[in-house]
Parts: structure tokens; sequence; C-alpha cells
């Protein structure tokens, strides 16, 4: 979500001089600059030559090509590790309109299947909702794991119309950032889920849901390895990276960008991104919007496309689309930064509503 603020002191220290952009192209590519800000999880240069890497065999379903249950593990083949759906990939806020019917309105929610794991969810927004009557049409109980990026509304208004959780053998476990002043996952969504916000309480949902307070650390879903770390955006916030069967997934949903517009990662968020079989990354601005609104907590595009490529991804899905973006103006972006990819060996798309990627 946008946080309109100052910007914030850096908590800690980067060195070195800056990696400038100069192998991708430079029509798509903002300028670099000197001089530097960050927040928790600061920038460091990467000082890594590009990287060029083989496409990796990720497929594609679109909404039209999948079946009434996407979350059937039948739907994988014999060597699939994941199973990724994107039910809502919009920041900021849910939109609608005759232009975004393509990409999808709602907000950050991503559903993670792997065989003979429980599902992992990547953030509540207001996508959970849609993935949550996928379960219903199901006929079972959810239980599952979140890994919460943040607190930002985009990120967690999908939690209490998960309608799995009206079923009392519903479990879900939520693994996000506690805030700065020591208010705790739990304590925030309660005060989030309470009157006046919302007619009852947490307290009046049948189902369980565990609340974890998550710092940099790594930690095992049954199978599934899972490293989270901080990264910079506007508070708390994590950024989080899953391997399972030799794949790899990371989810950098709401990432800063150098405030000065220029290309660098937090050691972080490298661990994150570095030879991952797909990044998820935030791309919610054009450089041109960047530079009105530098201290939101986003980046450009062009710079997920440069973590990307610079870091090793096989595939890069542009994700938490601006709610001002229509459908056509998306692809035209596409269409510049996929050229870019596939310099670097890199496939880019741009995350849509109802898509899902196996790998
Ligand atoms: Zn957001
Ligand atoms: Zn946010």
């Amino acid at each position: 979500m946008r946080g309109v603020g100052k910007a914030m002191q850096a908590q800690g220290q980067w060195s070195g001089s800056q990696l400038e952009a100069r192998e991708l192209d430079s029509s798509c590519i903002n300028d670099s600059h000197s001089g530097l800000d960050g927040r928790r999880g600061c920038w460091r240069n990467s000082g890594h030559a590009l990287t060029v890497v083989v496409a990796t065999n990720v497929t594609f379903r679109t909404p039209s090509a999948v079946d009434g249950n996407r979350r059937s593990v039948t739907l994988m083949g014999e060597k699939t590790a994941f199973l990724v759906t994107f039910h809502g990939v919009r920041g900021s806020t849910p939109c609608h309109g005759d232009d975004i019917v393509r990409y999808g309105g709602n907000t950050s929610c991503v559903s993670v299947l792997s065989p003979d794991n429980q599902p992992i969810l990547f953030d509540l927004g207001t996508g959970l909702r849609y993935f949550g009557r996928e379960c219903l049409n199901s006929g079972t109980k959810f239980v599952g794991t979140c890994l919460l990026s943040h607190s930002h509304f985009d990120h967690t208004q999908g939690l209490p119309f998960f309608s799995p959780l009206l079923h009392e053998e519903t479990v879900l476990k939520i693994h996000g950032p506690a805030q700065d002043d020591g208010m705790s996952v739990k304590e925030m969504f309660d005060k989030l889920v309470s009157p006046p916000l919302f007619p009852v309480g947490l307290d009046r949902i049948p189902g369980t849901i565990d609340f974890i307070d998550t710092v940099d650390s790594d930690f095992m879903i049954d199978r599934v390895a899972v490293k989270a770390r901080f990264i910079p955006h506007v508070g708390p916030t994590l950024g989080f990276r899953i391997e399972f069967a030799g794949k790899s997934i990371a989810y950098l949903s709401d990432h800063q960008q150098p405030l000065d517009g220029s290309h660098q990662l937090s050691d972080g968020a490298i661990e994150l991104i570095e030879g991952a079989d797909l990044l998820i990354h935030d791309s919610q601005f054009t450089p041109q919007e960047f530079q009105q609104r530098a201290t939101w907590g986003h980046c450009t595009a062009e710079f997920a496309v440069w973590a990307a490529t610079q870091y090793g991804v096989k595939s890069l899905a542009l994700f938490h689309h601006d709610p001002s973006r229509s459908d056509d103006a998306l692809d035209a972006r596409l269409a510049c930064l996929q050229g870019i990819g596939q310099q670097a060996g890199c496939h880019v798309f741009a995350a849509a509503e109802g898509m899902t990627v196996s790998l």
C-alpha cells in the first residue's frame, strides 16, 4: 500500500559506488543518481556482473485453461514442485473497470500448492476471498500457512472475508512482522477486525488463526524451506523465499527502491532473490511516477527487471500493479520490459488474477 511520508533514517549501512543499470535498455530505465536513503533492510551495491541464465521450464495456465478446482494437486505433473495461482495482483487499493478486466483489480494474494505440503499463501489482500471460494468448492476445511509481508490494508483486508474460517476445523497460521512499537501481528489484526471497523472481532470466528511474529529467520512449513528477511518499504515489511524439490520462489510485493531511483538491493533482498526460479516483485511505478512518489515505499517495474536479471532469476512476475494502470498500459510496459529480460535469459510476465504458474 502506498505510504505517504517522509524519508526515514536508514537502519544500516551500505557501501561502495552505485551500480549503473547500463546493461539494460536505457529507454526503459530511469537514470541513476547519487545519494541514498533507506529504511529497514538497507540497500547495498551488488558489484555483480549481469548474470545470463537459461530460461526455466515454467509453464503458464490462463484462467480459461484452468479447471474449476485450481487447488487440486492433480494439476501437478510428477516433477511439479509448485503450483502458484494469483488471486489478487493489484497494489494499494482494490479497483475495477472495463480497462482492467484482464489483469484484475483485487489486491495482493497468491496461493502456492506443492505435493504433500500444506498450502502456503502470500498475503491476505482482497484476492483471498476468491481463493476461499475455491476452498469451499472443494468441500474441505483449510489448513495452511500465510506468509504475510506487512500490515497495510491491501495485504490484510481479505482475512475476515476468507470463508473457510467459518469452518471450525480450519487452521490458518499467519507469519508476519510485528510493528516497531512492539504491537504484535495478533494485536494488529485484532485492531483491524473489530468494531467499529468490522462488525465482529476475530474471537467470533469459528476457525483457528495462529499469529506468529516473525523476524529475519529460516524455518520449515512441512518440507518447504522458508526464508524471511526484512526489506525496505514503509513500516516493518518482510520478503520471503520458499524452496522445495529444487525449485524456489521469492516474494517481494512491496519493495522500496533507493529514493534517488538508483538500482541497489539490501543484503536481505539479495538473499531472497538470488537464483530464484520465480520472483514475484513489486512493479508499481513507471520511472516518471517514481520521481513524484519516491517515498511511497515502492519501485519501478524497471527496478524489478534489473534485480531479476542482475541476480539470475529465471522468471519474473511483475506484481502489485498500480490501481491506475490499465490493461493496455500494462501490456505496453510489459512489451518493453520483456525484451530487456530476454537479453539476460529471464522470462518477464505481468501477473494477472486467475493466472496459474507451475514450476
Ligand atoms: Zn501493498
Ligand atoms: Zn505496503
